[in-house]
């Protein structure tokens, strides 16, 4: 699977992508991930800055990404792509991404996937029509900009290849999930009072636990 990425902040993916998982994913070239960023692609003014937004049309708050140069850096990452590759657009009004969508990508792992990440008050509008790029929430939420996102979809998606996972970690996906978890001590003492571990989950029955797992606590 390769990711190309269209931001103007290549940087703030540094360290998440070196890593655990996605890090040794990346080493064994499972996956790669590619950076294009659009300010490239605006020649310097005479003051030596590359603006890559303007004023939005009609009036209004902030500041719109212009369309040129993100159409460039689409159009270059897409030469760098052997098949179609899927295009898609970060917006908090796009439809919403979740484990289905993660799993649907996770099988295509020869795909090539181009992330356009907006920042401001977003891409203007005719970049995603000429791309017909899908347009991807992450959330019922407004964040800063699409590089959070593109992490997401990356981190989400890549679980999802065959080969990404370690053994361990594939058997513990498989398996009943659940968002309370709890390890060592049987018994926490805490401000003179004892939290202890739930019953259920030290009787050894993996029946009733998968049970318990998936009753409220599991995902
Ligand atoms: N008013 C803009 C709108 O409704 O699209 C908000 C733009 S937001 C401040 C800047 C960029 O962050 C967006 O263009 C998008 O790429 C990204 N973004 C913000 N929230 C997001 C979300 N929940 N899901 C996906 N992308 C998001």
């Amino acid at each position: 699977m390769k990711f190309h990425i269209i931001t103007i902040f290549p940087e703030t993916f540094d360290s998440y992508l070196k890593e655990s998982i996605i890090g040794r994913a990346i080493t064994k070239k499972l996956i790669s991930v590619k950076f294009y960023n659009p300010r490239d692609f605006v020649k310097p003014s005479s003051n030596n800055l590359r603006p890559i937004d303007d004023r939005p049309y009609g009036g209004g708050p902030g500041m719109v990404m212009r369309a040129d140069p993100m159409i460039k850096a689409i159009e270059k990452a897409s030469k760098s792509c052997k098949k179609k590759p899927k295009i898609i657009i970060f917006s908090p009004s796009g439809k919403n991404f979740d484990t289905e969508y993660a799993k649907k990508m996770g099988k295509k792992d020869s795909q090539d996937i181009i992330l356009i990440c907006g920042r401001y008050e977003g891409i203007d509008a005719r970049v995603q029509k000429i791309f017909k790029a899908e347009s991807i929430s992450v959330g019922d939420y407004v964040l800063t900009g699409g590089e959070l996102p593109a992490m997401i979809l990356i981190d989400s998606i890549s679980r999802q290849i065959k080969g990404v996972l370690g053994k361990y970690e594939s058997l513990e996906e498989e398996r009943v999930s659940s968002s309370e978890v709890y390890t060592r001590p049987e018994v926490l003492e805490y401000k003179g009072k004892k939290h202890r571990v739930p019953k259920v989950l030290l009787s050894g029955d993996h029946k009733k636990i998968d049970a318990w797992k998936s009753k409220g606590r599991g995902l």
